[in-house]
């Protein structure tokens, strides 16, 4: 399926420079001529990415992106302008917007910047952690080591989550206990090695090496290799 862009900009040339440019690489695109139409589509139709001009008629390209995140729609935006102040840098990136190119820009520019918007927007929808054959649904909570589901508690879950999410990296007692209570739990750290030894029993089931390490005097480390 191919990805589908948006381009709201009001010189016509402009916009159809960048649609044809776009259709040649296989993107779907539409085209708004203000920002009144623009945002509309924007909040009916789901997009992949928006190409916004800032100076447009009826709505502009600042307050197209904030009321467009203000609905919560999180479509990347990249915002077109042919201001070059750092201020306005700075307002067109604080409404919302995700990249900022002037004009004039070449349209390999465009085009290598709208790549990456992409690649970012499918990193984050990755939803799991992996470690070897150790494998968390950061939507679902499920764990599964080859295949087969692992039943955890609610701390054992959220602890595991953490060691994972920082992966080669040793984390300390007191990091775990400030990540698993919300309250300030002072020298009860010894808690947490009751939930690693409970973890390591329901995950080390046939690996040789433990996932867990114990680094000592620091902490505890989750490796991938
Ligand atoms: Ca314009």
């Amino acid at each position: 399926m191919s990805m589908r862009i948006l381009i709201i900009e009001d010189e016509k040339k402009v916009a159809n420079f960048i649609k044809k440019g776009l259709e040649e690489e296989f993107y779907a695109v539409d085209v708004a001529l203000n920002g009144r139409d623009g945002f509309e589509l924007a909040s009916k139709e789901e997009y992949d990415l928006i190409v916004l001009d800032v100076m447009l008629p009826y709505i502009d390209g600042i307050t197209v992106t904030r009321e467009l995140r203000k609905k919560e729609i999180t479509t990347p935006i990249l915002l077109l302008t042919v201001k070059e102040t750092i201020q306005d840098k700075i307002i067109g990136l604080d409404s919302g917007a995700d990249d900022y190119l002037t004009k004039p820009f070449a349209f390999e520019e465009l085009l290598a910047r709208i790549r990456a918007l992409l690649r970012r927007k499918e990193q984050n929808k990755s939803i799991g952690l992996k470690i070897g054959d150790l494998i968390l649904d950061l939507q679902s909570h499920n764990v599964k080591i080859k295949d087969k589901e692992i039943i955890l508690t609610p701390k054992e879950y959220s602890i595991l989550e953490y060691l994972m999410r920082n992966k080669n990296r040793v984390v300390s007692r007191t990091k775990l206990v400030e990540h698993v209570y919300d309250y300030h739990f002072d020298t009860e750290t010894n808690i947490i090695d009751v939930y690693i030894n409970k973890l390591r029993s329901k995950i080390n089931c046939d690996s040789s090496k433990p996932l867990i390490q114990t680094i000592r005097g620091a902490g505890y480390m989750m490796k991938d290799d």
